[in-house]
């Protein structure tokens, strides 16, 4: 029988290699086919982890219900959740992981360095010289890479992201169903597994197969970064899309008269304050991101985020695009601006408050792994932000991946196992008296 970290290992390693890329471009859920190619390798998998009841959805969201050990049929019912779609902000076709066994500890130069031969290597050390502008991961800059001296991790060839967010997490509840599975001693309630598409997106969503979880109690999410984090609470998220309409006349005849669309979107991109963007603020501080702009003359568009952990704050920043909006009409006679907006997760701090057994249970099981958790504000939301929301309350669990987003995303292969080791430890603490 393959060991516990060969079979994380294949199954991630599986997965990445699978273009999950989502893209919010399209209006059909799940946006991009690779999606369901991997939904399906998930259900063909868990069918022979023994799970007889797997369901793919007709929006591809995989739902597995393990069924409880004998005599612990009342036992509350328990979600683990992670998405298969990866983020559109790099490339995500054509993943090509490096494992590396043993890590030294030295700078990784990522699509590593030609040497005279003509050899390309992956993962090449400080030693070899690398090609201009080749990403490097550097543990004097990253300590938490540092730590992984003597570690097996898993990077990017350079070019791509990785795929730990979220396929760690797939892989971890996937391998700790198994153990579930195989292991009769490990008495559990009834445990539901989902995997939901287009996350990254946010618009697999409104196809959340709710009526299909039943009495689900509490629900946890493997979408985190570094070993020991925990999530429970997020931001408070709004999506703006500001429309402008400006007044065209021929160019020769313009003066006076012509009110560009063009100049009417970037007025407005630069009324945004540039102290309340990602780039300039961490912790709680909430933030204004334009994350597209298209138009010409006549018309032009602007696609922005709202976020903020405290939901007045985030209501501030929307009343202040329709002054934005005045602002630039006033700039632009002739020119009308118009604000949509809509909400896209809120922040899942105080439900989760009101269900303290559901981090405590978490604290119990790493207390007997002999992990401590540091509980962090994620600058971000997660599905589980929405699932909090139908009141099912849902922190975000370590995967152990690092960099999300980024062709420099890498994952701890250590790191992964314990987050597998948990979610077993967690379903078992649950079912105790
Ligand atoms: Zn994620």
């Amino acid at each position: 029988m393959e060991s516990m970290a060969d079979s994380l290992l294949d199954r991630f390693l599986r997965y990445v290699r699978i273009w999950t890329t989502s893209d919010k471009h399209v209006e059909a859920t799940p946006s991009s086919p690779g999606q369901w190619e991997l939904a399906r390798l998930l259900v063909e998998e868990l069918r022979n982890l023994g799970i007889g009841n797997v369901e793919l959805t007709e929006h591809c969201y995989v739902i597995a219900r393990l069924p409880a050990s004998s005599g612990y049929e009342s036992k509350p019912l328990l979600g683990f959740m992670a998405h298969l779609d990866t983020a559109q902000d790099v490339p995500g076709r054509d993943v090509k992981p490096v494992v590396v066994e043993r890590y030294d500890g030295k700078k990784i130069v990522l699509g590593g360095a030609i040497f005279g031969n003509g050899a390309a290597v992956s993962g090449g050390s400080e030693a070899t010289a690398p090609l201009p502008g080749s990403p490097v991961l550097d543990p004097e800059a990253d300590p938490g890479l540092a730590a992984q001296k003597g570690k097996m991790i898993i990077h990017t060839g350079g070019t791509t992201l990785l795929g730990a967010d979220d396929k760690a997490g797939i892989a971890e509840i996937i391998t700790a169903a198994g153990r579930l599975m195989a292991r009769r001693e490990l008495k559990h309630g009834p445990v539901v597994l989902i995997f939901s598409p287009d996350e990254e997106t946010g618009k697999g969503l409104p196809f959340f197969p709710q009526e299909k979880l039943g009495d689900l109690k509490a629900c946890y999410t493997l979408d985190g970064g570094a070993m020991g984090e925990v999530e429970s609470e997020c931001f408070n998220a709004y999506m703006a899309k500001v429309y402008f309409s400006g007044k065209v006349i021929h160019l020769g005849q313009a003066r006076g008269e012509l009110a560009n669309a063009c100049l009417m979107a970037a007025a407005f991109a630069t009324m945004l304050p540039r102290s309340e963007s990602p780039e300039a603020t961490d912790g709680y501080y909430g933030y204004y991101c334009p994350t597209e702009i298209s138009g010409g003359l006549e018309e032009a568009a602007l696609e922005l985020y709202i976020r903020d952990f405290d939901l007045n704050r985030a209501k501030e920043r929307i009343a202040a695009l329709e002054l934005f909006a005045r602002a630039v009409e006033a700039q632009f006679p002739g020119g009308t601006v118009k604000v949509d907006v809509t909400a896209q997760y809120y922040n899942m701090k105080e439900q989760i408050s009101r269900r303290p057994e559901v981090l405590a249970k978490l604290e119990e099981a790493a207390r007997r792994l002999g992990i401590s958790l540091s509980r962090k504000p994620i600058r971000g939301g997660t599905d589980g932000s929405r699932l909090t929301e139908l009141g099912v309350p849902t922190p975000n669990i370590f995967t152990g991946g690092r960099n999300f987003h980024s062709v420099k995303e890498w994952v701890s292969v250590p790191d992964m196992e314990i987050a597998c080791d948990l979610i077993v430890e967690l379903v078992t603490t649950w079912a105790e008296p």
